[in-house]
C-alpha cells in the first residue's frame, strides 16, 4: 500500500470543490490530523506557523518555517502540487497568508484544531474575513474511508489485537495497573505502531471510570480488569480495542454484568449496515443493557469515529441521526460501570460495508481469565 493510495494528491482539489459548494473562499489549516488527510504531510503543532493556504479557487501554498522547509519537501506533499512558501526565523509569517490568497476573501474555514492565537492573529491579517470551520466541509470528505484508508485501520487493527494476545505476559496479581500499563506501552510500539497513545488498566473499583488513568494500586486475585489500548500506526491510522481479563475467578454479579454486555456488544455490531442511523446503533446497544436493569450504569455513547484522530465523526450517541455508508469506521464499546465495584466495556473498531459490516478486532471478547 503506497502513500499515493492513502494520500491521494488529488484530495486538495476535492476539498477545494467541497469549500467552494460551502460557500467557503478558502480552507486555513494548520498542523494536525486535516492536514495529514490533504497533504500526507505530518507536521508537529509548534509555534510557529505552518499553514496550508488552501483557496477554493486558485493555487494551493504550505507556509512553513525555513527550518522545516525540507521536512516539507521530503512529505507527500510534494506530490501535491502545492506551492512551498518559507519564512525565516524572526519574520512574521501572516503577511504571507493574505499574499497566498491572491485576492479579498469574504468567508476562511479554519482548522477545527488550530490554536486560539493563530485564529486571533488570522483574523487580523485577514480583518474582512468571516471565520467558520472548515471541519464544516472535510468531515464530509473523511467521514467515508476509501479501501486504503481501511486497509491502513485493519492493519492498526491487527497490531493492537497482537496486544491484547500478549496480556498474560504481563497481568499478574500483585502488580500495579502502571507497571502493567508501562508494559503494554512498550508492546504497542513493538507491534509496529509509531505511538502508543494510551494504556488504560482499571482494576476492580477503578474499573467503574472509564477513562480511569493507570494507578499504582496492585491487582488482586479475583478482580476483573478493563484493558483499553490504542495507537497510531506509521500510516497515521489509529487502533483503539478493550477487552476485559479476570486474575482467577471473577465475582458471580460480574458474570451476570459481562453476559449482558458482550450481548449488547453483539447486537450493535449486528446492527451495522448501511442506512441503519447512528443513533440506532447506539440505541440497540442501549436496549439491551437497560433491558437487564443496568441502563443507567451505561455512562457513554457507544462508540466513536477513527481515523487519522482517535476519536472523530461519526459519533454514534442519541441525536446524531447520520445515516451509516460504506466506508464509515468507528467503536463500538458498550461499557457497564457500577461505582465501588467493578465495571466491564468490550470494545472493536468496525467499518460498515455495503452489505453490512467487518469487525478490525477479533480477538475472543468473552472474560479472559488469566
Ligand atoms: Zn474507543
Ligand atoms: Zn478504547
Amino acid at each position: 500500500m503506497g502513500y499515493d493510495d492513502l494520500y491521494p494528491p488529488q484530495r486538495l482539489a476535492t476539498a477545494q470543490r467541497a469549500a467552494a459548494e460551502a460557500g467557503l473562499d478558502a480552507l486555513l489549516i494548520s498542523p494536525g490530523s486535516d492536514l495529514r488527510y490533504l497533504t500526507g504531510y505530518h507536521a508537529h503543532a509548534q509555534e510557529r506557523l505552518t499553514l496550508l493556504v488552501l483557496p477554493a479557487q486558485g493555487e494551493p501554498t504550505l507556509i512553513v518555517p525555513t527550518l522545516e522547509r525540507p521536512a516539507a519537501e521530503a512529505s507527500p506533499a510534494s506530490r501535491t502540487g502545492v506551492r512551498i512558501v518559507d519564512y525565516p526565523d524572526g519574520t512574521d509569517p501572516y503577511p504571507l497568508v493574505a499574499r497566498a490568497l491572491a485576492g479579498p476573501v469574504r468567508t476562511v474555514g479554519l482548522g477545527n484544531r488550530m490554536w486560539a492565537e493563530q485564529v486571533l492573529a488570522l483574523r487580523a491579517a485577514l480583518p474582512d474575513a468571516t471565520q467558520r470551520l472548515a471541519g464544516d466541509v472535510l468531515r464530509a470528505l473523511r467521514l467515508r474511508k476509501s479501501p486504503a484508508e481501511v486497509a491502513a485501520l485493519r492493519e492498526a487493527g491487527a497490531a493492537i489485537d497482537a496486544v491484547h494476545a500478549r496480556m498474560a505476559e504481563w497481568l499478574r496479581p500483585g502488580r500495579t495497573e502502571a507497571e502493567v500499563a508501562a508494559d503494554i506501552a512498550g508492546a504497542i510500539r513493538e507491534v509496529g505502531h509509531a505511538r502508543a497513545d494510551f494504556a488504560i488498566v482499571a482494576a476492580g473499583p477503578h474499573a467503574a471510570s472509564p477513562h480511569h488513568d493507570s494507578s499504582d494500586r496492585p491487582i488482586g486475585v479475583g478482580e476483573p480488569v478493563v484493558v483499553d489500548i490504542g495507537g497510531t500506526m506509521p500510516s497515521g491510522y489509529c487502533s483503539d480495542s478493550t477487552r476485559c481479563y479476570v486474575l482467577g475467578t471473577p465475582p458471580p454479579e460480574f458474570v451476570d454484568h459481562y453476559r449482558v454486555l458482550h450481548e449488547a456488544q453483539r447486537a450493535a455490531v449486528a446492527a451495522v449496515r448501511p442506512g441503519v442511523t447512528a443513533e440506532a446503533v447506539d440505541a440497540v446497544a442501549r436496549e439491551v443493557i437497560t433491558e437487564a436493569g443496568y441502563g443507567a450504569a451505561f455512562l457513554h455513547r457507544t462508540g466513536h469515529g477513527i481515523g487519522l484522530d482517535g476519536h472523530e465523526d461519526p459519533y454514534l450517541v442519541a441525536g446524531n441521526a447520520l445515516p451509516l455508508e460504506p466506508g464509515m469506521a468507528f467503536s463500538i464499546e458498550p461499557g457497564i460501570y457500577l461505582a465501588g465495584r467493578h465495571g466491564a466495556r468490550i470494545e472493536d473498531i468496525v467499518v460498515c460495508t455495503p452489505d453490512g459490516v467487518e469487525r478490525l478486532n477479533t480477538t475472543s471478547r468473552e472474560l479472559v481469565q488469566l
